[in-house]
């Protein structure tokens, strides 16, 4: 059983929470706190123990009981996975983790590529095995290279030009804009290019990236170059659709928007009304000569969770990838019944 302990109950944390109390080889033994809030009582209701960060004055005069330090849960964990918003994960890593000598840390996203290996399951989960400090890349670079690897292990790509349509904030958050405006990024290429190559060294991949106001999703505007082959619509549908995790929405849904297939997720009863799988439109997939043109939603608050759970089992030394993305897939996939509608 891996004990698990997760620094960060936020959108990322609180899911991979739930992500690892849902898995048969891992125990969740605590996670972290700072202020009083809903998430925490949501914590507490659901019996998972609760470790202070610094002060635990404000917790208690809330009635949460406090079960101990980050160092009490430090010591009895295998593996911490760190869910702190952007670079905190640094500090936390120089002042507490790296002391641990026998403990795996997984990083996410905000945080830069030197944290640890970069990780994808589906791409890259053998080059994480037994690492020390394991960084899951972040929703848009999940995204991006579920697909591209599919399509690269079929038929090598020469480049990839892609925009991103990039959602303001998540739908919890009220701080955060444009409410009525597009921002574009003015980086180029915008850091999720480089990002994808941490993972995908051999693709070379030119991003783009403007925000928009809007909490549901983020849009991916592919199109790639394939080295020498010329393929047709139909032996692209074929790779998508056999990709792990990458979901086809069918033209027949009537699903033609993001607000959409957030709204499928629920009613298909996926767990937390998540969408862990990349959203590409069957609609939006086309071909000319050796370029495919491709659509695809990306959950922000969600894809990653699935690669939390198994760079956990990667930085344990699991060893067979396939088995852990089966075991994380098949956990994930119940509804909060037992009556999974599949799709
Ligand atoms: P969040 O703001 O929703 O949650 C962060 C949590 O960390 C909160 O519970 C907060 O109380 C806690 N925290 C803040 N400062 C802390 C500190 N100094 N020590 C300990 N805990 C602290 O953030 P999030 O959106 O869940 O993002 C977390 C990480 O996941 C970031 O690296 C982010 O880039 C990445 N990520 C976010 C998304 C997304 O869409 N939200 C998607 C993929 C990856």
């Amino acid at each position: 059983m891996y004990k698990v302990g997760i620094v960060g109950y936020g959108t990322i944390g609180k899911r991979v929470a739930d992500a690892v109390m849902r898995q048969k080889d891992m125990q969740l033994i605590g996670i972290t706190a700072r202020k009083h809030n809903y998430r925490v009582e949501i914590a507490k209701k659901k019996g998972i123990d609760i470790y202070a960060m610094d002060d635990i004055t404000e917790l208690c005069e809330h009635g949460i009981k406090i079960k101990g330090s980050l160092r009490n849960l430090l010591s009895q964990i295998d593996v911490v996975v760190d869910c702190t918003p952007k670079e905190i994960a640094r500090k936390n890593k120089e002042e507490h983790y790296d002391t641990y000598p026998n403990l795996k840390a997984i990083y996410q996203g905000g945080e830069k590529a030197d944290m640890g290996q970069s990780f994808v399951a589906q791409c890259n989960y053998k080059e994480a095995i037994g690492k020390k400090n394991i960084r899951v890349v972040s929703c848009n670079t999940t995204g991006l290279t579920r697909t591209l690897h599919a399509i690269h292990q079929k038929w090598p790509i020469l480049r990839v030009r892609a925009t991103l349509i990039r959602r303001a904030t998540d739908p919890g958050q009220t701080k955060r804009g444009p409410v009525n405006a597009i921002v574009p990024c003015l980086e180029l290429p915008s850091h999720h290019g480089p990002d994808v190559r941490t993972v995908l060294p051999d693709v070379e991949v030119f991003t783009t990236a403007v925000v928009v106001p809007t909490t549901l999703m983020h849009m991916h505007n592919l199109s790639v170059d394939l080295k020498e082959h010329k393929v047709t619509r139909e032996e692209v549908m074929e790779v998508l659709r056999n990709t792990r995790r990458v979901k086809i929405v069918r033209k027949e849904l009537g699903v033609n928007s993001t607000a959409e297939i957030m709204e499928y997720a629920k009613d298909l009863g996926n767990f937390r009304g998540d969408m862990t799988d990349i959203c590409i439109w069957e609609k939006g997939v086309g071909v000319h000569g050796k370029e495919i043109f491709f659509m695809q939603a990306v959950h922000q608050e969600s894809d990653v969770v699935p690669e939390n759970i198994d760079a956990i089992r990667a930085a344990m030394g699991f060893l067979d990838g396939e088995e852990s993305m089966n075991m994380t897939d098949k956990a994930l996939m119940k509804p909060n019944g037992d009556n999974p509608i599949r799709d």
